[in-house]
Order: C-alpha cells, then sequence, then structure tokens
C-alpha cells in the first residue's frame, strides 16, 4: 500500500454522485489523511492546496467507488463451476458442497483474488458473505488486501434441503460470530465491519433467526445481511415450511429493519413491498445472478415508488461469473427497460447513484463513502477514457454505465490509500493469489 499523507488527484471529468449530481471538468481533488478535504477545479484545489503528491488524471473520469451490495468473494475459486443450473440445484450440486471443502487456506486465497479483483474494477466497498467454517481467513484477506466491507460468516444450522452440508448447530453459529464481532467488527480505521448472514431462510432454523436478531440488537453498526425471495421454487418451499410468503415470514421473524439487507427480493406481493417500506428494509438488486441462474427480475421501480433504498450487487462468480460492477449496472439499466418496455425506467444518471451513493445507503454507510463530497471518506477511482470503446464521450455517466468496463479503471483508492493503480496491485502479491487459483483448478478439474 502507497502510504500517503496527501495527495491532490486530478481528472478531466469529477462524477461526484452529490446531491446536486455536479459534474466537474478539469477537476481535481484533495485527499488528506484518508479524508476528501477539497473539491473543485484544477486551479481551484492547486491555489487552495499543495500535495506531496499528484496523481495525472489526463484522459480519466474520477468516480466515486463503486459500492457491490451483495457479494460472496469466497466462491472466486469456483468460477466456472456452476454453470447452467437454476437456485436450489446449483446451491445443492455446486456451491455448498464447495464451498464446505474449502480449506482455510484456499478460503483466505478465493476472497483474496474476488477482492482483487473487485479493486481492478473500481469497487472500493463490498457486502460480503464469508462461508460457515473459516471465514476469519476470509475476513484476514480483507484487511489485508485493503478494501472496504460489512463482512461475516455464513450462518446456516437447518435445512430439509441440503442435511449433508449443514453441520453446525445453533450455539456454536452464534458463539463463533460473536467471537468474530469482538475481532472484526469496527476494526481497520472502521474500514472493516462485521455482518450477520443468515443464507436463507432453507437453511436456518427459526430458533437461529430469533437469535442472530438478538444479537444484532447488542451492538451498534452491525447489519443483518441475507438472501430474500430469489427463485419462485424457493419460495414455494418457504411458503411449505414457514406457512407464509418470505417477507411476512422475515417480518414475523422480526428480521425487516433499517438494519437488514436482503439480496435479490423477486417475488414479492402487494404486501410484502409495503412491509419493506414500513420497516425501511434495505433491498440489493443482483441483476446479472438473476439472470444467469433465471430466477426472475427484480422490479426495481416497484420498489423506488415505495421509496425503499436498493443497491447494487454482482453476488458470486459461480453465478455472474465476476465481480465486474461496470457490467451489473448496464445490465440493471436494461433489465427495467424491458421489464417496463419503458426505455426511461432507470436512466443511467439513476444507475450510477445506485451503484455509488444509494448502494452505499443501502448498507448504513451513506453519510462517510458513495460521493466524492468534502469530509467523505477517500474511496475513489479513476476510469481511462482515451480507449476505443470511450470514443466519442458526450455524456460521461451514460459512459460509466453503457460503455466503460472495469478493466478501463486504471486506479482505486480505499481510505486515502492507492490499492490498486495501472496495473500493479500494491497490497498484495497478486502472481501468488493466482498460483493458488490454478492449484485449485488443477485440483478439482474434474
Ligand atoms: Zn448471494
Amino acid at each position: 500500500m502507497v502510504k500517503l499523507k496527501d495527495i491532490i488527484l486530478e481528472a478531466d471529468i469529477l462524477v461526484t454522485s452529490n446531491p446536486k449530481n455536479s459534474i466537474i471538468k478539469d477537476a481535481a481533488v484533495y485527499v488528506s489523511n484518508g479524508l476528501i478535504r477539497g473539491v473543485g477545479t484544477k486551479i481551484e484545489i492547486h491555489k487552495e492546496f499543495s500535495a506531496t503528491k499528484i496523481v495525472d488524471g489526463n484522459n480519466k473520469i474520477l468516480s466515486p467507488g463503486l459500492v457491490n451490495t451483495h457479494s460472496h468473494s469466497v466462491q472466486t475459486f469456483l468460477r466456472g463451476k456452476a454453470d447452467d443450473f437454476a437456485l436450489l440445484d446449483w446451491l445443492k450440486k455446486v456451491v455448498l458442497p464447495g464451498e464446505a471443502r474449502f480449506t482455510s487456506e484456499e478460503v483466505y486465497n478465493s476472497s483474496l483474488l474476488g477482492f482483487a479483483e473487485m479493486i481492478r474494477t473500481g469497487t472500493t466497498t463490498a457486502n460480503d458473505m464469508l462461508t460457515t467454517h473459516d471465514s476469519d481467513s476470509g475476513i484476514k484477506a480483507a484487511k489485508e488486501i485493503g478494501i472496504r466491507t460489512r463482512i461475516g460468516k455464513m450462518l446456516m444450522d437447518y435445512s430439509n434441503e441440503f442435511p449433508e452440508i449443514v453441520t453446525e448447530d445453533t450455539d456454536t453459529i452464534i458463539e463463533s460470530a460473536r467471537k468474530q464481532i469482538d475481532e472484526h467488527h469496527q476494526t481497520q480505521n472502521g474500514r472493516i465491519k462485521y455482518s450477520l448472514n443468515p443464507r436463507f431462510l432453507l437453511s436456518c432454523s427459526s430458533e437461529l433467526m430469533k437469535l442472530i436478531v438478538e444479537t444484532q440488537s447488542e451492538y451498534e453498526d452491525l447489519m443483518i445481511h441475507s438472501h430474500a425471495s430469489e427463485s419462485q421454487a424457493e419460495c414455494a418451499k418457504v411458503v411449505k415450511i414457514f406457512g407464509d410468503n418470505y417477507f411476512r415470514s422475515l417480518k414475523k421473524l422480526d428480521v425487516l429493519g433499517s438494519e437488514t439487507i436482503l439480496a435479490h427480493g423477486i417475488w414479492l406481493d402487494e404486501e410484502e413491498y409495503d412491509l419493506v417500506k414500513q420497516t425501511n428494509t434495505r433491498i440489493t438488486h443482483n441483476p446479472s445472478s438473476n439472470c444467469k441462474l433465471a430466477s426472475g427480475i427484480c422490479d426495481v421501480l416497484k420498489y423506488h415508488k415505495f421509496d425503499t433504498i436498493v443497491g447494487i450487487g454482482t453476488d458470486g462468480p459461480p453465478c455472474n461469473n465476476n465481480f465486474d460492477m461496470f457490467r451489473d449496472m448496464r445490465l440493471a439499466a436494461f433489465l427495467q427497460k424491458v421489464k417496463h418496455l419503458d426505455e426511461m425506467a432507470l436512466p443511467a444518471e439513476k444507475v450510477l447513484k445506485m451503484a455509488t451513493i444509494e448502494g452505499a445507503q443501502a448498507i448504513n454507510w451513506g453519510t462517510e463513502i458513495g460521493s466524492i463530497e468534502v469530509g467523505k471518506k477517500a474511496d475513489l477511482t479513476l476510469v481511462n477514457i482515451n480507449k476505443v470503446n470511450s470514443l466519442p464521450l458526450y455524456n460521461p455517466v451514460s459512459h460509466l454505465v453503457y460503455s466503460a468496463s472495469g478493466k478501463d479503471v486504471s486506479m482505486t483508492m480505499i481510505d486515502g490509500e492507492i490499492v490498486f493503480q495501472d496495473g500493479n496491485y500494491l497490497t498484495t502479491d497478486i502472481e501468488k493469489v493466482k498460483r493458488a487459483a490454478t492449484e485449485y483448478q488443477e485440483k478439482w478439474k474434474e
């Protein structure tokens, strides 16, 4: 990591995601001790501040770092291992056995590779779920590479569906989660926050959900992150076991609320949308995952109509198959247009907000990250616009959402530290991580 006291980042175009959606040409940002202290034109910033380092932003857009509101970094070594399944078979045949057999070293390297791909593609914050076992190794990976994250072990104690996989008993789960909270929550200058991650209702007993809610209430700023109402087959099983639709069942278990974020949320009835609104529950939309697993299309516009905060997530590599948020921004826009047969359904400006400031708000981090404003944490990304896929460029927001890809990212800064620049990973030995991925591939190639 390049330790810097202060730095000036320049850019041809600055996209702020601030309340006015300001865009500044020939811009610069002054960063000191991890915080944004000045935002303006190059002339203004250089007049007011001097810094020990200046990053040249010629032919670049400077944007807030992207916020991935639903990821499974640990599944990275299962990329390409689970194609063309629907959700329940995908879980049963590949993902759950795959997660279960990871060694501690593989949890570490698989998560590290996932986080490396995120910072490579402009993501500075991830709302991440790990495995039931050896999850400390995944948290260690997040701490080392420098990503900002809400992260925690996967919580599962029960299942009619996957009895051979689920091995932890209810009390052990809570005990180990509490130990991890004490060790990791609010560490690394507040960059790491723990999260309680019950996988989904089909793998969690009512008793476990009750204990999770109780545990959450004892800590400050501790979110619950789970999956809900993803596929119709899953929802039918939830009705059978819990006696009601998914979101009403969650409400009865007291899981809904402003400190809960739920992934997918596709098959809701009118009353369930209203429950989400009344409880101020947050939703993460995961367009690639929903398409690949043939789960359905989340009605983002409906959530917006109900004033629900919706972020954008990639989900994990077995259902995407990457962590490039640029792809998911583009697909999020396209899916709503085609779902509603309305070209204005989700314009680029709104999608970029969902992937930056609204994503940050969805994980209750919006006062500190998600936009380029004085006083906020310096989580920033520079995107190269001097490329064949970039020109001509009339509207930088349209460019970021529809034309750009993660490969165009030239620099990523988190908490004022540069973690990726010009192809170099500054916080991790990327060749070592890649070797570990290839070794895993050889081990499990059949
Ligand atoms: Zn997921």
